[in-house]
């Protein structure tokens, strides 16, 4: 496994060193371990006469018929004295027996140029469309017919130009391959112990390597990328479990073995029912908090789910064990809202809350201080302000930290240490960024995460639209009915830092078209900002949240928590420049209290083929779960072919945490079942896992930090 490729027949070291660069591999691991991204299966050939447009992917075989070449400007470019740079189009019309279509190339042109010689044949391969009422393929793949060598099923491997060029085709990748498998299958040694394969019904490593290359037919296949795909999760859950295991071994937490009276008070005078998902997650933070050990637990909930409730009972589960809690807002005026929102919570319970930010007085600081170190106040509310080094609890228990991406690990750290006695607070984050389940199970994978995944009931359904420039004045009409209904509006503008003169140019000449098309004394119309003082702020956001203002001009500092149940209309401004969650964000801002509420979303006159699907998405649904599945399939596909998810921490070889949910969820459920019984694996049967988990892969990753 760890003999150079170079020592493969046909390979040498000039080829070894190219496929060092374009592919990563050095070794005859290196390459066994890298499986086709696609199949051609001779079974499945279309013909072109039965190529439609609204299928999905198809593979023809045809033979080039006629090749042309067109500059920017359409024309045709004579084939002798070509100069490349000059071509903007590569069109080759290929036929079978049944018909004729177009395929179409805007890059590498000059490689197709040499390959597609009229003439010869080939399997194409890709999205077929119409264009002109021709039937026509964009950029398919292109691959010899004859590269198979043995069954229906030909493996097809990630390439570059610069491999293709050197000589290293597919069918060349194939014979290497069926070498290297050669060499290294005899002396193969298996990975996971005999008694996992039993139970979870895996084929040999030999077997699935021999047939994720080679495949006997698609069972065959089936059960070797399952073996493949099961080992990698496997083994990352399992270096990620037991990284936990050997934490929350280690780590003391504050036991808090009672649910208290406060608790109880705050719970029966609740306006209304727990929503079952808020009970849930309630009773795994309970069982934590009186586990012993320290809690590390994520919450993750959509934006109105009621998060909210659930920090208030966890830390009223704190006071009610003698000890307090804090509350962490990223923004002010969220903090503020907190404050305001829990001391009405607090009311039944006679526990007292303080807020702290940055703009809370020296005197009142002062008091807020006194209070913490005596332990009169029991839940403090805060910005940053809070984990400052002049900040001492008596007795801080848990530390929740709201909206978590807006945190350093380092800030984390720093209420680690304000613990009591050396022991540390119990952790709980909250957050409303939905990412998809299973990229929580491995970016998170060593916390506990909980999942508020039921809306309280009375939420009304959100509907967005996306429209142009054109539609500007009818948005104004529509804000003004709305206004007329009683309702509310927010208008909000992107604010990204490398530009941000820019930005506040716009959001001003915004805000005053606004101001103009929304007059005093009928309209009033409020603005926030970043670089507003506090005070100005406050002053703002007051107004709109007490209906004194009709409209909120604002930035994205809105962005999290705020709650105005009468707003109805959310319009967001160059919608394409924020991100699908961003924009799922703001959109959870209305919908809250009005019979129907309204997200318009304003798309600037550039707006690109994968910010277009983006605003898409947003219109076709309101689940931020959904939307954050169906943003990692759109930016699934990294650059070089084939490969998966690039962009993600973690390199997964097979696996896509896309589409293998179902065997992520089994092979994490499953790495845990091996550590109950075995913490340390250091039973004679989990040898093969120990030393697995010794690989470099697997040392040192710090996947708790949250973009
Ligand atoms: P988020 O998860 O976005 O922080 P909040 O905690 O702000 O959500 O809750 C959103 C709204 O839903 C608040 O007005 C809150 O009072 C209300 N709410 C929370 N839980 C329930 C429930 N179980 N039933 C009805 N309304 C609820
Ligand atoms: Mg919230």
């Amino acid at each position: 496994m760890e003999t150079s490729i170079q020592y493969l027949p046909g390979v040498g070291p000039k080829r070894a060193e190219l496929l060092q660069k374009e592919l990563g591999i050095a070794t005859v691991g290196d390459l066994v371990h890298l499986y086709p991204f696609r199949y051609i299966d001779r079974s499945s050939i279309t013909r072109i006469a039965d190529v439609q447009p609204d299928l999905a992917q198809v593979q023809v075989r045809a033979t080039v018929t006629k090749v042309r070449l067109y500059a920017k400007n359409g024309a045709e470019l004579p084939a002798e004295k070509l100069k490349y740079n000059a071509v903007s189009r590569l069109s080759a019309m290929v036929a079978d027996a049944s018909g004729e279509m177009e395929v179409v190339f805007f890059k590498g042109v000059k490689w197709m140029h040499s390959r597609l010689v009229p003439g010869s044949t080939f399997i194409f391969f890709g999205k077929p469309a119409v264009f002109g009422h021709k039937l026509n393929m964009v950029h398919p793949e292109v691959d010899a017919p004859d590269t198979a060598t043995s069954g229906v099923l030909t493996g097809v491997y990630p390439s570059t130009e610069r491999l293709k060029n050197a000589g290293i085709t597919g069918r060349a990748m194939l014979k290497l391959m069926s070498a290297a498998l050669a060499d290294v299958l005899p002396t193969l040694q298996e990975t996971l112990p005999d008694y996992v394969l039993k139970e979870k019904g895996l084929v040999p490593l030999s077997y699935a390597l021999r047939q994720i290359h080679f495949p006997q037919d698609q069972r065959a296949l089936g059960k070797a990328s399952y073996r493949l795909k099961f080992e990698e999760l496997f083994l990352l859950q399992l270096s990620l479990l037991k990284q936990k295991y050997i934490r929350s071994k280690s780590a003391v937490g504050i036991n808090m073995p009672a649910v208290g009276e406060a608790f109880n008070a705050c719970y029966n005078a609740l306006p209304y029912q727990l929503t079952g998902a808020q009970k849930r997650v309630i009773r795994e933070i309970r069982d934590d908090m009186r586990s012993g050990h320290q809690m590390n637990r994520l919450l993750q909930g959509d934006v109105g789910s009621g998060k909210t409730m659930v920090a208030v009972l966890s830390a009223l589960i704190a006071v009610g064990n003698g000890f307090q809690a804090c509350i962490m807002a990223p923004t002010e005026v969220l903090a503020q809202q907190h404050f305001a929102n829990i001391s009405k919570y607090l009311r039944p319970t006679g526990v007292k809350a303080a807020l702290l930010t940055g703009t809370t007085g020296v005197k009142d600081r002062r008091e807020i201080h006194a209070g913490l170190r005596d332990g009169s106040i029991g839940i403090l509310i805060g910005t940053h302000a809070l984990i400052e080094d002049t900040v001492e609890f008596r007795a801080l228990g848990l530390a929740i930290i709201d909206e978590q991406h807006r945190f350093g690990v380092e800030q984390r750290s720093r209420l680690w240490n304000k613990g009591y006695q050396q022991v540390p607070p119990h952790v709980l984050v909250m957050t409303a960024t939905p990412i998809p389940r299973t990229l929580a199970m491995t970016y998170y994978g060593d916390l506990d995460v909980s999942v508020i995944d039921e809306m309280p009931p009375g939420r009304k359904p959100v509907t967005t639209l996306c429209v142009g420039e054109g539609k500007r004045h009818a948005m104004h009409n529509f804000i003004r009915d709305e206004i007329a209904k009683g309702r509310q509006a927010f208008i909000v503008y992107p604010l990204i830092f490398e530009s941000e003169k820019l930005d506040y140019k716009n959001l001003e000449l915004g805000y005053e078209e606004i101001v103009k098309a929304f007059p005093l004394p009928n309209y009033k119309v409020a603005i926030v900002h970043g670089q507003q003082t506090a005070q100005e702020k406050a002053f703002n956001m007051d107004a709109f949240v007490a209906g004194r203002a009709n409209i909120l001009v604002s930035t994205t500092v809105i962005e999290v928590g705020v709650d105005v149940p009468n707003a109805s209309v959310m319009v967001i401004e160059s919608a394409e420049r924020f991100g699908l969650s961003q924009l799922h964000q703001l959109r959870g801002r209305v919908g809250r209290g009005a019979e129907r509420s309204y997200c318009i979303l304003m798309k600037g006159t550039k707006v690109s083929k994968e910010s277009q699907k983006r605003l898409d998405l947003l219109c076709a649904t309101e689940n931020g779960f959904e939307l954050a599945e169906e943003d990692m399939k759109l930016r699934g596909p990294g650059d070089l072919e084939g490969t998966q998810q690039s962009g993600l921490p973690i390199s997964l070889n097979i696996a896509s945490l896309a589409k293998d949910g179902l065997i992520l969820t089994d092979a994490r459920a499953y790495a845990g079942h091996i550590l109950d019984a075995d913490p340390t694996l250091s039973s004679a049967v989990n040898a093969p896992l120990a030393a697995e988990l010794k690989k470099d892969k697997y040392q040192s990753k710090d996947y708790s930090q949250i973009s």
